[in-house]
């Protein structure tokens, strides 16, 4: 791993993006698969009440006693809150829809902002030897999201390939700009991904073409296809590496994970 922007202590990414349905928890899933299958040690944190990447990655209802929402609120041992999957590598803390009342009850706490970033950075961290720590955003702006970007490195943002998507992203941005300007200054744009691209479709062309005309290198090269095996691997209970190997969709998982690994954060928003 080269990056030389890379952080001591794992690289953590914020997945976000106030759309719901553009690809987030696909995105984290998948790419957090990638990165594990080429060697690095991962930790996605599920922070939608959703749930939607505890349940894509097997942790079922019942083996959710600890979850983010613990890991925020009450001092758990981490061997509680972070759970293996069945992908070697690749470890998740859960969610459940417990996670949405935390948005209320942040609010007098003094640290709201920081929670998920002091959580993160405990000294028990370091024995999980993290590379990366993916964390998927619910669809809002909410205190959740800005936990995210306070305790991210940098923002990864998955864009749908359909009408109206760059409009919520000058929304995204601001909120980026505004942690920047308070809780943390060195926030990154990791970047911006195309999902659900479909080649032949105009519309996906004109989407990618104001994309980069409007972001620049910004945008990923790597473009994520509608690819219907994306939205089956979650019913099976793994990424779609391990549900179809050779698909189209974990290619470009693949893809994208390496042209991270290379990434150097831009810093622009
Ligand atoms: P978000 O987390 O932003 O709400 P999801 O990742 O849950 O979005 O994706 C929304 C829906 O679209 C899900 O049903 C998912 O399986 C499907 N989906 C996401 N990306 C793709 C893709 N590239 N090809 C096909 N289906 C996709
Ligand atoms: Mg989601």
């Amino acid at each position: 791993m080269s990056d030389p922007t890379r952080p001591r202590g794992p690289k953590i990414i914020a997945v976000a993006n106030q759309k719901g349905g553009v690809g987030k928890t696909t995105t984290t899933i998948n790419l957090g698969a990638a990165l594990a299958e080429s060697g690095a040690r991962v930790l996605i944190v599920d922070l939608d009440p959703q749930g939607n990447a505890s349940t894509g990655l097997g942790i079922e209802a019942d083996k959710r006693e600890f979850t983010t929402y613990e890991l925020l609120l009450e001092e758990n041992d981490l061997k509680d809150v972070i759970q293996k999957t069945s992908t070697e590598n690749l470890m998740i803390i859960p969610a459940t829809v417990d996670l949405s009342s935390a948005d209320i009850e942040l609010i007098s706490n003094e640290k709201r902002s920081f929670l998920l970033h002091d959580a993160l950075r405990q000294h028990a961290m370091d024995q999980y030897k993290l590379d990366y720590i993916l964390i998927d955003c619910p669809p809002s702006l909410n205190l959740l999201t800005v936990n995210a970007m306070v305790a991210a490195h940098s923002v990864l943002v998955p864009l749908q390939s359909e009408f109206f998507a760059l409009e919520g992203l000058s929304q995204l941005m601001l909120t980026v700009r505004e942690v920047r300007q308070t809780a943390n200054p060195k926030l990154r744009i990791e970047g911006v991904v195309l999902t659900m691209f479909d080649t032949r479709n105009n519309l996906s062309s004109q989407v990618e073409q104001d994309a980069r005309e409007n972001l620049g290198d910004l945008v990923f090269n790597t473009r994520i296809p509608r690819n219907v095996r994306l939205s089956e691997a979650p019913s099976y209970a793994v990424s779609v590496l391990s549900y179809d190997s050779g698909s189209k969709g974990a290619e470009a998982y693949r893809d994208l994970a390496q042209e991270l690994i290379a990434n150097q954060s831009r810093i622009a928003a």
